[in-house]
């Protein structure tokens, strides 16, 4: 078969770049290894786990503040069988969404390993060994990541697991340690804590969620240490064994003494490593940096002229909707047009509760940088909406240029800032100053009033409820 397009991996870069191919025309083709659409996001990522954070944030909640809203609940226990079942099913909702999307939108879903023959042909292997060969003038290598571990870490998916088996536990651990305080980690630990588990957390850095602003780290921990999580930072992973159903890890701390943590589980999450494997991208003369990216220029080209690659197998942040955005962005290029993608406003969440939420630069980027800034702060205790849901951990912290007035960065941990940020980002993109959001009317009560006294404490520090 001949395309105008082909795309190799069906994560959120891979099928959004599929599906727009089509709108504008393209006959098009996707090719992924595995039997359902939809990638690591989809299937063992993004939307499983927050249906496991929703599942537990709600048995959390029955445990622990129904009582105080006048709710006497008996018997409470958790159905981690249902709650997986539960999960299963939603990511089946999911995948087949996609599924549909591509018969929507007529486009060819191949299912087998796709590896390159040459520039411009795929070789496309089933299960079966059985074998297909299709053709497109331009192609989109969106293969995705992996888990990443340490040399001398052996993932035994039994006791020293991975996200991917997190995901699917048929026991509450006793004692989960996590290795890794990023976002993964976080969120994974904060589904067992919510059922109980003592959760300890290994990490390196000196702070939570490293790559986000500090003060939101600082947060998350004080947070997440009221959840019963215990936290090891500095602290350097030297070993791991397990012992049967016990497991040991060993960690340097930053006097150099040897310490060791014992749990039932260990949950590896250090982060993840882009796939290219089996890709056979040396064929089509594609070439891979050393660290496993797929190498592009600003317009995600290759070094090959009609390929392209996106999403968590090339450089940048490793999130859905970057990779969706990098999608629609190659293939609109494709079609004659000029899209662009602005990467310092592309928003990063933690969805641990309460939920971390950022966009732009943060504090220490604006040290780094010598850019003078102001800050404006608004802690959630002071907002009616947090007091009247029981949600006062956290604060939006607002960073504006001092002489402008432009916001800069914008950094939230506290209730539903997930969805929040989004009017930061609409904020950001079209250069709004600080006292620009803090003279529009903002529902009330509502979280997002927090935004607006941030930003009005930025201003002038003319915050107004505190
Ligand atoms: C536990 C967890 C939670 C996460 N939560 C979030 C979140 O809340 N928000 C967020 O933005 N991001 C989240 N992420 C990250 C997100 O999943 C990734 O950034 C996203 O999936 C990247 O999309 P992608 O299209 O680049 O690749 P992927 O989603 O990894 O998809 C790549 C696809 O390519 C296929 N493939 C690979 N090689 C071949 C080949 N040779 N032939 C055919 N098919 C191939 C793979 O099977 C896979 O289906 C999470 C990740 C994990 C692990």
């Amino acid at each position: 078969m001949k395309y105008d397009l082909i795309v190799i991996g069906s994560g959120p870069g891979g099928y959004v770049a599929a599906i727009r191919g089509a709108q504008l025309g393209m006959k098009t083709a996707i090719v992924e290894k595995y039997p359902t659409l939809g990638g690591t996001c989809l299937n063992v990522g993004c939307i499983p786990s927050k249906a496991l954070l929703d599942s537990t944030e709600h048995y959390h909640n029955a445990a622990h503040t129904f009582k105080t809203h006048g709710i006497d609940l008996k018997d409470l226990k958790v159905n981690l069988k249902q709650m997986i079942a539960r999960k299963d099913d939603v990511v089946k909702q999911n995948v087949d969404g996609i599924q549909y999307l591509m018969k929507k939108n007529k486009i060819d879903v191949h299912q087998g390993l796709g590896s390159f023959v040459d520039k411009n042909t795929i070789k496309v292997t089933k299960d079966d060994g059985k074998s297909e060969e299709i053709t497109g003038k331009n192609i989109i290598i969106a293969t995705g990541s992996k888990p990443s571990s340490l040399p001398f870490i052996e993932i035994d998916k039994k006791r020293i697991i991975t996200s991917t088996e997190a995901l699917k536990m048929n026991e509450v651990p006793k004692h989960m340690i996590v290795i890794g305080g990023g976002v993964i980690g976080m969120e994974l630990g904060s589904v067992y804590a919510r059922m109980g588990a003592k959760v300890s957390v290994v990490e390196f850095m000196d702070s939570l969620i490293p790559s986000m602003d500090k003060t939101m780290g600082k947060e998350l921990q004080k947070s997440l240490k009221k959840l019963g999580f215990e936290f090891y930072l500095k602290h350097k992973v030297t070993a791991v064994k397990n012992r049967g159903k016990e497991v040991t890890v060993t960690a340097e701390n930053s006097k150099g003494e040897a310490v060791e943590v014992k749990g039932d589980y260990v949950l590896v999450s250090i982060g993840r490593r882009p796939y290219t494997e089996g890709l056979n991208a040396e064929a089509a003369g594609v070439k891979i940096n050393d660290r496993g990216q797929v190498e592009v220029d600003e317009h995600l080209k290759t070094s090959v002229d009609n390929i392209y690659a996106i999403g968590d197998v090339v450089k940048g942040a490793m999130l859905a909707h970057k990779a969706e955005e990098e999608g629609v962005l190659v293939v609109e290029q494709l079609a004659g047009q000029k899209p662009h993608i602005n990467y310092n406003l592309i928003p990063g969440v933690v969805y641990t509760w309460p939920e971390v939420a950022a966009v732009g630069l943060t504090e220490e980027q604006l040290k780094e940088k010598g850019i003078k800034y102001k800050t404006g702060k608004f802690p959630f205790m002071a907002s009616g909406r947090a007091r009247a849901s029981m949600d006062t951990d956290g604060l939006v912290k607002v960073l504006a240029d001092a002489s402008t007035d432009e916001i800069l960065g914008v950094h939230m941990i506290g209730p539903r800032t997930a969805d929040m940020i989004a009017e930061a980002v609409v904020a950001m993109e079209y250069r709004a100053s600080a006292e620009d959001i803090a003279r529009m009317s903002h529902a009330h009560p509502t979280y997002t009033e927090a935004f607006k006294e941030a930003c009005l404490a930025a201003t002038e520090n003319r915050a107004l409820h505190i």
